[in-house]
């Protein structure tokens, strides 16, 4: 029997973000657990390769603390400007900034979310659709 403030310093520290969600293989990429082509990392950021390519250039940059998606209370949100100049930064780094390139944050099924932790997606290297299927 786990004692009750026990489980309360583990919620505390789960809503804190301070721990890693169990079995979340972006976690798992954040944490160097899991095997990834990482771009560039920072302390609050990481970006690798996708994958499973849908452009010639496919990157994910997630946030290190784990978030579920955009219907997540997120109160820090620089987190997510950061995400965003990082993105930026990463379309450069693989010169697809002048060709143009998109961003794209999936939420939920209906939107083709697959992992549930936040991740902005690069894409470039060819012409996009519009709109998006
Ligand atoms: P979503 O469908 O949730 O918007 O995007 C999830 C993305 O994560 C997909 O493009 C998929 O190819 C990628 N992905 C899934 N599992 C892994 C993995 O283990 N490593 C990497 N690098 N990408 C993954
Ligand atoms: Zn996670």
């Amino acid at each position: 029997m786990i004692p009750l403030a026990v489980k309360k310093l583990v919620f505390y520290a789960y809503k804190k973000g301070m721990v890693k969600m169990l079995g979340c293989i972006f976690c798992q990429v954040a944490a160097r657990e899991k095997p990834a082509t990482l771009l560039y990392e920072d302390d609050q950021c990481v970006a690798f390769q996708d994958i499973n390519p849908k452009a010639p250039v496919h990157i994910l940059v997630i946030p290190r603390k784990h978030i579920s998606s955009l219907n997540d209370e997120i109160k820090d949100e620089g987190l997510l400007g950061h995400l965003l100049v990082v993105a930026g930064r990463m379309a450069r780094e693989k010169s697809i900034d002048r060709s143009g390139f998109r961003t794209v944050i999936n939420t939920n099924a209906e939107a083709g979310q697959t992992v549930f932790h936040l991740h902005v997606h690069v894409l470039g290297g060819r012409i996009m659709a519009w709109p998006p299927g």
